[in-house]
């Protein structure tokens, strides 16, 4: 069998019951499984598919999650870096769900997922604020933190995530 077979292979075989996200921006999947916790001690099934050819982008990544629902949480995170990604959910072979992370009705204005780097931000003096984000741009990724102005630039996102 050829390598273009056995890669149709592995992206067309079903799982049971989790999470696909299809449609991941070519090479950005290892960043979703550092969002996702996926280091070194793997528990479940996990098929990823790096740098696909792809009839609507040049080439994409696929991710395939056995047993593994997303929190809202993982969702923006992944919204945040490739908000184009697809997610499946299936349960019993059947996709129950599917979404588009930017149809997901994220606000570029949100709440939590990431961390002020202003050492002084009140966000960071155990105060009782809501840490607030604003999404100033993509590629590369600038916030802005709503409460000190701070703005965030894609480094220090990405060690965060
Ligand atoms: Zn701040």
């Amino acid at each position: 069998m050829s390598d273009e077979l056995n890669t149709q292979k592995m992206l067309v075989s079903k799982i049971p019951n989790g999470t696909v996200i299809d449609k991941i921006p070519g090479g950005k999947s290892l960043q979703i499984l550092k969002i996702l916790g996926i280091k070194d001690e793997v528990e479940n099934t996990i098929a990823v598919a790096i740098r696909v050819n792809s009839k609507s982008m040049k080439t994409k990544d696929i991710i395939k999650l056995k047993d593994r629902n997303l929190s809202i949480e993982e969702l923006k995170k992944i919204w945040l870096i490739a908000p184009q990604s697809k997610i499946s959910i299936i349960n019993n072979y059947k996709v129950n769900e599917q979404f588009t992370l930017s149809d997901k009705h994220f606000s570029n204005e949100f709440e939590g997922v990431l961390q002020c780097n202003n050492p002084t931000c009140a966000t960071n003096m155990n105060e009782p604020v809501v840490r607030q984000f604003y999404l100033m741009q993509r590629d590369p990724i600038l916030v802005r933190c709503l409460y000190c102005d701070r703005v965030m630039l894609e480094n220090n996102i990405r060690d965060q995530l």
